[in-house]
């Protein structure tokens, strides 16, 4: 799954790793983007939804839907739902420099797990899911808002993966890969980290603005 891979063979290559796959709508014209190609100026999320109505387009594992989707829609964005069984997901705000957070991570002695650097400022952590994990978040402070914030996705929340494409253009990237979803990490002990990193400022530290 390296950064020139296309859609296609990478929304073919994911049900393999225990995820399943939805075809979204993705940013139009492909050259220069300016609009959601659902076509809707106003589009509320704009390259993140799904691009066929429900149920029919539920995430699947069917290699020859996945086929089917993507070769009638070269360009479509992917994504997969947080679900109570397999996949949980973490997303860490913060605009720090990703490498530098997994770097910081590391030297805590953090559990390896999948993780993808979805656009400026947003990290996201694929952990087992953990119908508790909104209890390892303390309450946000007001006052340390330019700490960043930490949130767990709720089951059935919608994920792009890479090598979706932003608005900006920008693509989604792994930045650790994901193996399969039978190997992914407690969802706690990396909260409880993250959290620990809010509360303490300890990534403001590696803000490229103040370093
Ligand atoms: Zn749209």
């Amino acid at each position: 799954m390296s950064g020139s891979q296309s859609s296609g063979s990478a929304a073919l290559a994911y049900p393999g790793r225990g995820l399943s796959i939805l075809a979204c709508h993705w940013p139009a014209p492909t050259d220069l983007p300016q609009f959601c190609s659902c076509g809707d100026l106003d589009c509320p999320t704009p390259a993140r939804h799904p691009s066929a109505p429900s149920p029919p387009n539920d995430a699947t594992r069917d290699m020859g839907q996945l086929s089917r989707w993507w070769q009638a829609h070269p360009a479509a964005n992917l994504a997969t739902y947080t679900d109570p069984t397999r996949v949980g997901v973490i997303e860490l705000h913060h605009p720090a420099k990703p490498d530098h957070v997994i770097r910081l991570l590391n030297s805590h002695r953090a559990d390896p797990c999948p993780v993808i650097h979805a656009g400026p400022g947003l990290v996201q952590f694929l952990v087992q899911p953990d119908l508790h994990a909104a209890d390892h978040i303390p309450a946000a402070d007001p006052n340390a808002a330019h700490n960043g914030t930490v949130t767990w996705l709720a089951a059935g929340t919608l994920v792009l993966l890479p090598p979706s494409r932003l608005m900006s253009g920008e693509r989604l990237r792994w930045m650790r890969r994901l193996y399969h979803t039978t190997r992914l990490a407690d969802a706690a002990p990396l909260l409880a980290q993250l959290a620990e990193f809010i509360e303490t400022g300890a990534l403001n530290d590696l803000h490229p603005l103040l370093t």
